[in-house]
């Protein structure tokens, strides 16, 4: 849900404050203060200076600009590390880039979906331009090591970014004190409005632009700023610091119970991704004998809105790239569903939730076709 203080920061900007941000008079110049103002409230949520955040359309274009804009800035070095469980908006460049001749090296994670930095070090060559690991995985909630990666990354004089676009405004991320030369933020994954996002670049960095024309945000971003949403954004950025601790606790708490509950109460169920190195507001369990999909239907009909994957690729009907890549079998992966908990949620819907699921897992489970493999 979007924060009201949101809404109701953006609505004005979307009628009578109409100024092109672009343009010399009063109503321009009012929507350029809106979005510096933005800009700085996004910048200091990471800790960065204000003129090192570009604005983009989402996390999407953040990482498409890092993948396609370092991979044209640099000519001669044509070799980038990611891990294989990034998301597609990272992934997809890359394989784009390999039909033109890059080479891409996709870094193994291990069973609970996390990255060695060893890997990271040992995989670096003389062509490499590039290192990109999320700091949060979206699917399992993950925390990589990535000030670890940072550091080999720094020492080796590569560029490295990271999608924080799952840990942005819920995790620390202090770019003044850490080795991130770029980082991708998405707004709607902090209560904010969506199509709306922001790529970090340390001074200096060179990379391309994705986006050319009118060459607004000094020609790294071109196109006239969306300044409803930035502003919405920015606001987004601010209630999000304001609250990091408050929220980490409420997020915590509600993990908590819902992990202990659905264990306590629910056979033959794995937690997939680290118990520890993760999110608070994230879990992902696999319900042996259980179509996801089938599962996912049924709680939506009690209002309880949970996903398998990816919510991008929930339409596509391929399993897990990410679960996949942990080596979890395939019945593990068809039966997983990934529950994310809002900054909205109560522990009352936690407690519903619960008896919900454990309700239909039984119907389900009493028509399972593996029914009598595990003896339900
Ligand atoms: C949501 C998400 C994106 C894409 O962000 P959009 O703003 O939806 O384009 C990229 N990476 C991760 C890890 C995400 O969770």
């Amino acid at each position: 849900m979007m924060y009201d203080e949101v809404l109701n920061t953006m609505l004005p900007f979307l009628k009578q404050q109409y100024g092109n941000p672009s343009s010399l008079h009063k109503l321009g110049i009012s929507s350029h203060n809106a979005i510096k103002k933005a800009k700085n409230m996004i910048a200091s949520l990471i800790n960065s200076r204000q003129d090192e955040i570009y604005i983009t359309s989402g996390g999407t274009e953040s990482n498409n600009t890092v993948i396609y804009g370092v991979a044209s800035y640099n000519k001669n070095k044509n070799h980038i590390i990611v891990s294989s469980i990034e998301h597609d908006s990272i992934l997809q460049p890359c394989c784009q880039l390999e039909k033109k001749g890059f080479e891409i090296t996709y870094l193994k994670v291990d069973e609970n979906g996390l990255i060695n930095p060893k890997d990271v070090e040992k995989s670096i060559n003389d062509r490499t331009c590039l290192v990109s690991i999320m700091f949060v995985n979206n699917e399992i909630g993950t925390i990589q090591p990535i000030h670890k990666i940072s550091d080999i990354c720094s020492k080796n004089n590569i560029l490295f970014h990271s999608d924080c676009s799952q840990s942005a405004g819920k995790l620390c991320i202090d770019v003044k004190n850490s080795k991130l030369d770029m980082l991708t933020i998405s707004s709607h994954k902090m209560n904010g409005p969506k199509g709306i996002g922001a790529l970090y670049v340390r001074s200096g960095t060179k990379l391309s632009p994705l986006i050319v024309g009118g060459g607004q945000q000094n020609g790294f971003r071109s196109g006239t700023e969306n300044v409803a949403s930035i502003v919405g954004f920015g606001i987004a950025c601010k209630l999000s610091k304001d609250r990091l601790l408050q929220n980490f606790i409420h997020f915590n708490k509600l993990q908590g119970y819902l992990h202990h509950e659905i264990n306590k109460k629910i056979t033959h169920v794995k937690l997939n991704g680290n118990a520890t190195r993760r999110i608070p507001n994230n879990l992902n369990f696999s319900f042996f004998g259980i179509n996801g999909e089938d599962l996912i239907t049924k709680l939506d009909e009690y209002g309880i809105a949970v996903s398998t994957g990816s919510a991008c690729k929930s339409n596509t009907k391929k399993a897990s790239h990410v679960l996949k890549s942990m080596g979890l079998s395939y019945e593990r992966i068809n039966s997983s569903i990934r529950i994310t908990i809002g900054v909205h949620n109560t522990m009352n819907e936690m407690k519903q939730t619960v008896l919900v699921l454990d309700k239909i897992i039984k119907e389900l489970r009493s028509i399972s076709p593996l029914k009598y493999k595990y003896n339900f």
